[in-house]
C-alpha cells in the first residue's frame, strides 16, 4: 500500500470541504481534500438539459441562498465577488400532486425572506473555491473507510477506484462529511464513543430528503414556453 503525507486533511468536497480548504490555504497551511466521487461539489451539481456537469446549467442540488437567514454564506458570495439575481416569486403555483389528478393552480405566497440564486446556478461557488486553491490538493474517487489515530497524526485508509487502497498520513483531519454518513461508512480506530457515535446517528442531515427535477419532467407536466409560474410536484421519474 502506497504511503503519502498532508498536514491537514479534509474528507469531502463539498461546500463545507472546500470552503475549510479555502480558508487554510489562505492561512498558509497545506491541505489534502479527499473526495469518494469522480467530481467536486457533493450536494451541489448545476447540469446542462443532458445531465452533464455545466457552467450555466439547472441547479439539481443547493439552489437557493437566503443572505439574510445565511448571513455567511451571503458573505462568501460577496468575498468571491458572485453574480446574483433575485429569484422570481410572482404567478400561480401550479402543483402535481397525483398522477390520476390533473395539476392544481393556486396563487403564490410571496418570498418572505427573498431568495437568490447564483448566475450561471450554485455550482459557481465550488469553481470560485476551486480557483484559489492549488489543483493537486484535491482527490476525486478517494474514499475514506478508516481513521486510526497515531502518535503522530492520523493514518486515514482511502480506497481507489479498482479495489486498491492507499494510506494517508496527516497531522489533523476535518471531516466535511454528514455526520450519520460519516459513522455510517468510516471505520475508526480507536472506535467511536457510543455516546458520540449515537450523537452523530441522530444528528439529522439538512435537506437529505430532497430531490430536485429536471425540465424534462416540467415538460412532461405540460408547463407552457415562456410561462410566468412556479411548478411543485409529488411526482417522480
Ligand atoms: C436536492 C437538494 C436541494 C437543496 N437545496 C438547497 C437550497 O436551495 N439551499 C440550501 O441552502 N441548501 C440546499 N440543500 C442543502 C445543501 O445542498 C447542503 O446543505 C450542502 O451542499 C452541504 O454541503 P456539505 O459540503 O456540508 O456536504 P455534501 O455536499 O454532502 O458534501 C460531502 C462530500 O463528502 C463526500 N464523502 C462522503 N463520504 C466520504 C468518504 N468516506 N470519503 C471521501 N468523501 C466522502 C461526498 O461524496 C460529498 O461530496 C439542498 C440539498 C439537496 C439534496
Amino acid at each position: 500500500m502506497k504511503s503519502t503525507d498532508a498536514t491537514v486533511a479534509i474528507i469531502g468536497a463539498g461546500l463545507s470541504g472546500l470552503y475549510a480548504a479555502h480558508q487554510l490555504h489562505a492561512a498558509g497551511v497545506t491541505v489534502q481534500i479527499l473526495e469518494a466521487r469522480d467530481r467536486v461539489g457533493g450536494r451541489i451539481l448545476s447540469v446542462d438539459e443532458k445531465g452533464r456537469p455545466s457552467e450555466d446549467g439547472f441547479d439539481l442540488g443547493a439552489s437557493w441562498i437566503w443572505p439574510k437567514m445565511q448571513p455567511a454564506i451571503g458573505a462568501l458570495v460577496d468575498e468571491l465577488g458572485l453574480s446574483s439575481f433575485t429569484q422570481f416569486s410572482e404567478g400561480d403555483v401550479v402543483f402535481e400532486r397525483f398522477s390520476r389528478e390533473g395539476p392544481l393552480r393556486h396563487a403564490g405566497p410571496r418570498q418572505n425572506p427573498q431568495s437568490i440564486r447564483l448566475v450561471g446556478g450554485t455550482s459557481a461557488i465550488v469553481r470560485a473555491l476551486m480557483a484559489n486553491l492549488p489543483e493537486d490538493c484535491i482527490r476525486c474517487e478517494a474514499h475514506v473507510t478508516r481513521m486510526v489515530l497515531a502518535e503522530d497524526g492520523v493514518r486515514l485508509i482511502i480506497s481507489l477506484p479498482g479495489g486498491r487502497e492507499e494510506e494517508i498520513h496527516a497531522s489533523q483531519v476535518i471531516t466535511a462529511v454528514p455526520p450519520r454518513l460519516l459513522e455510517a461508512t468510516v471505520q475508526f480506530t480507536p472506535a467511536l464513543e457510543p455516546s458520540t457515535a449515537d450523537r452523530w446517528r441522530s444528528t439529522p442531515t439538512w435537506m437529505a430528503p430532497m430531490r430536485s427535477f429536471s425540465p424534462s419532467t416540467i415538460a412532461r407536466s405540460g408547463a407552457r414556453p415562456g410561462c410566468r409560474e412556479r411548478r411543485r410536484a409529488w411526482l417522480g421519474p
